[in-house]
């Protein structure tokens, strides 16, 4: 079938989610899900697909959260309390963790108080404009020792989109909540990775960890989180919500009166899809997508690891955006008959839901530094995309998007630069250009020169070889050139590297 691509819109960032009546693991009725033991990882076991739940036994110094949030009845005050279980995965010693508290620079507020280390009061310190708490230890922690942080947060959610698209936002009637709770960031070969995002890019680096959250809402919201409901309640006008995530990078969760919810189930995988009712036609689209999507990426790179997708339209700038297990799409491509922006938004939101769904994969099955190396996630899925158009519509498809990543790259007048920057790097102009436009078109060129044989098992290794780790640029070459047998450096300095 021959289309027409417009550009795609699609910035993206983070996804996992929940909802609905699917009990199965549950705690005995009296316990408390948060009071779970930190080695008992039994609750996470049903949010995962069979091929997946081996990976619970591994994964030994992830960070587990307890959170407990309460969203007030305005729908953008939101209190909550915490205590994560981290554990040293480094070869040295540590003497701090640091935590990220991203609405403080994404036109909210987060405050923390009664923070303990241990149990011991502690008195953390501030930096990046309040984005970044320094917690220190009495004594140091040796390498896979763990501690136990507690404290208290209140966030204030912002009533514009103006910040980073809207991410985190009370808009139109719906709570996009995003990274709403103190946030460990990643220790790595640089130490503690911390700055703030540029505007145009991803705004986490997160590791791979396990979420027990408790929601406290006002009960006339349809809710919808990361993970899989575990317990759900009701007294007075409150519900109250237990979900289990992981593992995942983040955990993120939307609210709103307006929601309707379509589902269907797909092997192992149930996706639940939720927009307001004049939207129906655009959520079961999306739906659709995204099986289709879930079914061509299982099979080319690693299965999709949840039994559960949730794809929700959201008021967001951006055309979607990417959370583990959760897909926020915006809600202004859901009237599918519309064009009134030059572009056809069935066939936008067809892309940006492909686009996001493949994040599933590069973002949160296999991580990377999302401000380093944006390539990493953002290329990669667009070239996935390709991949998800070769699938359904065969050549013409692959073709037809293949020249809309022409196009984007035409946005920056074609020039050689190099797709592996930080996203401070670009002008906004140029990052759009170059890591979604010409990003991909390097990953069609390096299949051109190892042979789609040898690419498509590279690729397939690639990413069950990182699930749930971190890749970088240097990952990537080293297992490429492994599988062609072959040097790739003319290549890599051709459109990679500065
Ligand atoms: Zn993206």
């Amino acid at each position: 079938m021959k289309r027409l691509f417009a550009s795609f819109l699609s910035m993206c960032l983070p996804l996992v989610s929940c909802s609905i009546p699917t009990p199965t693991v549950t705690p005995p009725p009296g316990a408390d899900p948060l009071r779970t033991a930190w080695e008992d990882r039994s609750i996470f076991k049903d949010g995962l697909v069979a091929s997946e739940q081996s990976v619970l036994d591994g994964l030994d110094s992830a960070s587990i959260y307890h959170i407990e949030f309460k969203i007030a009845d305005d729908l953008y005050h939101i209190t909550g309390t915490e205590e994560v279980r981290y554990t040293n995965a480094e070869t040295v010693p540590l003497n701090e963790v640091r935590f990220r508290q991203f609405p403080n620079i994404l036109g909210g507020e987060m405050m923390i108080s009664s923070l303990k280390v241990d149990g011991g009061s502690v008195i953390p310190k501030y930096e990046l404009e309040n984005s970044l708490m320094t917690v220190p230890f009495s004594s140091a922690l040796e390498p896979n020792q763990s501690v136990v942080i507690q404290l208290d947060f209140a966030v204030t959610v912002p009533q514009t989109l103006e910040s980073h698209y809207g991410v985190l936002a009370y808009a139109e009637d719906v709570l996009a909540l995003a990274h709403a709770y103190p946030m460990i960031a990643v220790y790595d070969d640089e130490g503690w990775n911390a700055e703030i995002p540029p505007e145009s890019g991803d705004v986490t680096y997160a590791d791979a960890s396990f979420y027990i959250v408790r929601v406290h809402a006002p009960k006339d919201v349809v809710l919808v989180t990361s993970g899989r409901e575990v317990r759900r309640d009701e007294a007075g006008q409150v519900q109250t919500l237990v979900a289990a995530s992981g593992p995942a990078r983040d955990f993120y969760m939307v609210a709103s009166p307006l929601y309707e919810e379509l589902s269907q189930t797909f092997g192992e995988v149930t996706i639940h899809s939720y927009a307001p009712p004049q939207f129906k036609d655009g959520a079961q689209l999306a739906l659709e997508v995204a099986s289709q999507a879930i079914e061509d990426f299982s099979a080319r790179y690693a299965p999709y690891p949840y039994t559960e997708l949730d794809i929700v339209a959201t008021p967001t700038l951006a055309g979607g955006i990417e959370y583990p297990g959760v897909i926020a799409l915006t809600s202004r491509r859901y009237d599918v008959e519309s064009d009134d922006t030059g572009a056809s938004s069935k066939v936008v939101l067809e892309g940006i839901t492909a686009h996001e769904a493949a994040h599933q994969w590069f973002y949160n099955l296999v991580g990377d530094d999302q401000l380093d190396d944006p390539w990493l996630d953002e290329s990669l899925t667009q070239f996935a995309t390709l991949q998800y158009y070769a699938d359904e519509y065969g050549a013409d498809g692959e073709a037809g998007f293949r020249s809309s990543l022409e196009g984007r790259w035409a946005n920056a007048g074609n020039a050689k630069i190099p797709i592996g920057l930080p996203v401070a790097a670009y002008s906004e102009q140029e990052y759009g250009a170059i890591v979604y436009g010409r990003g991909p078109l390097f990953f069609v060129a390096l299949r051109d020169e190892m042979s789609r044989e040898v690419f498509d098992s590279f690729i397939k290794d690639y990413t069950e070889t990182l699930s749930w780790d971190i890749a970088t640029p240097e990952k990537l070459r080293s297992m490429a050139e492994e599988h062609c047998s072959c040097d790739l450096t003319s290549l890599f300095e051709e459109w990679v590297y500065e």
